[in-house]
């Protein structure tokens, strides 16, 4: 609304902002911006600012470049490691020549799932636990994986050389907006875990894109690189996005997961929905785990999911339910432990709060919970238990999702398409590599 913007315009003179960044994503959530010096500002929010789109992975032909971008005011903050001048950012939707939206657009993929929730009366509520590893460049500047600490998970001995680190991502994330609840070192040496709060969907998308930018910024201001890379040395734990969901009623703002009665103390609709995510998380897999190497985290024995199960004791199930305790009604929550941060968050939540509610739609039966360690299951167990596993690859991945009339629909047929394509690409980019393992075991062998 006008008065929104003219808010956010004195806003930005009170800080004395220099250069606006109007940003966005592609298709696999890098990070797109557009810089404009404060004076265009208040034209850009009321008109747009045109910009060529036809080199944006995922948007559009060379035909049909001319697109606009909107800046959402609701979205803006100041990027506090800007230091030659004041810079605020806001993201912002993609329209086209005619003023539609751009349906390839990630951030209006979100939107349209959170309107189906809300014409059911949802709110959907994330909260993500981003991991990540911090590593220290070589001499040379070249960016390498040596972890730069020997810290273990936990660790607060002098040795987490991160902690001041992680204590300057802290400040400047709070200076930002986000809330955060608490950060920790995680178990392999260099990798490390901040939390924040839960908020609605689209906001807590765009507290994963900030947190990824603030993250690389200050590592960067302190000679290290971050990497989200989901598993970047082979033989210690990868790095995960566990996502922790739950709906809210709107009309009520009370988390419609909780039932007093039941056992786990989740509602029908809270079942229906994990039922619906445990459906179709093969199908997804390929969006919230999108990389080669996202497969190489989702193995057993790293405290990352492989069976497609659930449980409330059980970490190694796919989606965990944490214990209830008394007055934590508005907590009840699912954790789904297979996305990882190289996904596009805003396509990730996308085809999770889709999933969980086509589940919901159908009154999908929720399975029987497992809560032994699934890891220790043999083959007969699982066949037996009837437990299915992740895509082992994004080969397989992709194989599922071009068959899941669900993830077309969510995604929407352009983006769709292209996703399907691209990766595909990226998979047989990698299926053709002939790599070092291969060498080493069949060089002299064969
Ligand atoms: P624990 O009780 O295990 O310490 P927390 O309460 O710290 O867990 O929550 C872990 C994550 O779950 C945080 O990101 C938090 O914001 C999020 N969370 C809490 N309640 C909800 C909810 N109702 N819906 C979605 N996420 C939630
Ligand atoms: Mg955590
Ligand atoms: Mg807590
Ligand atoms: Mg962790
Ligand atoms: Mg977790």
């Amino acid at each position: 609304g006008e008065h929104i913007d003219l808010a956010v315009i004195n806003r930005a003179k009170d800080d004395k902002v220099k250069l606006v960044q109007l940003q966005f994503t592609d298709i696999n959530g890098s990070v797109k911006a557009v810089t404009i010096p404060i004076e265009k500002f208040p034209e850009s929010l009321e008109k747009g600012l045109w910009f060529d789109g036809s080199s944006i992975e995922g948007f559009t032909r060379i035909c049909e470049s001319d697109m606009f971008l909107k800046p959402d005011a609701g979205t803006y903050a100041l990027l506090p490691w800007e230091t030659v001048a004041v810079t605020a950012r806001l993201f912002c939707d993609v329209y086209m020549p005619d003023g539609s939206p751009f349906e390839g657009d990630p951030r209006y993929i979100l939107k349209r799932a959170i309107k189906n929730a809300r014409d059911m009366n949802f709110e959907y509520n994330v909260g993500p636990e981003l991991e990540f590893f911090l590593f220290k460049p070589k001499n040379d500047g070249a960016v390498a994986p040596t972890p730069h600490d020997v810290g273990s998970y936990f660790d607060f001995s002098p040795r987490d050389l991160a902690g001041n680190v992680r204590a300057d991502i802290i400040f400047t994330l709070e200076k930002m907006g986000i809330n955060v609840e608490m950060s920790h070192h995680e178990v392999a040496p260099g990798q490390h875990e901040i939390d924040f709060k839960y908020a609605e969907a689209l906001r807590t998308a765009e507290n994963a894109l900030t947190f990824k930018q603030v993250v690389k910024s200050i590592a960067h201001k302190h000679d290290l690189y971050a990497t989200f890379m989901p598993k970047p040395i082979f033989g210690i734990c990868g790095s995960g996005m566990h996502c922790h969901q739950s709906l809210f009623d709107i009309r009520t703002n009370t988390n419609i997961f909780f039932d007093e009665n039941d056992t786990y103390k989740l509602s029908r609709n809270a079942k229906h929905f994990i039922a619906g995510q445990l459906e179709h998380v093969r199908a997804m897999s390929a969006i919230l785990s999108p990389t080669v190497n996202s497969y190489k985290r989702l193995v057993p024995g790293y405290e990352a999911p492989v069976y497609i199960c659930w449980g409330q004791k059980n970490r190694s199930a796919l989606i965990r339910v944490p214990r209830y305790s008394p007055g934590r009604e508005q907590a009840t929550r699912a954790e789904l432990r297979c996305p990882d941060p190289s996904n596009n968050p805003y396509l990730a939540l996308a085809v999770m709060l889709e999933a969980g509610l086509d589940g919901i739609k159908r009154k999908l039966e929720l399975p029987k919970a497992t809560e032994e360690n699934v890891y220790e299951f043999n083959k007969d167990e699982l066949a037996y238990r009837n437990i299915a596993t992740l895509p082992g690859s994004l080969g397989e991945a992709l194989h599922e999702l071009k068959q899941s009339a669900l993830m077309k629909r969510a995604l929407g047929s352009h983006t769709y398409q292209i996703y399907l394509h691209s990766k595909f690409s990226e998979w047989d980019e990698y299926r053709i590599q002939v790599t070092e393992w291969e060498q080493k075991k069949y060089l002299e062998t064969t």
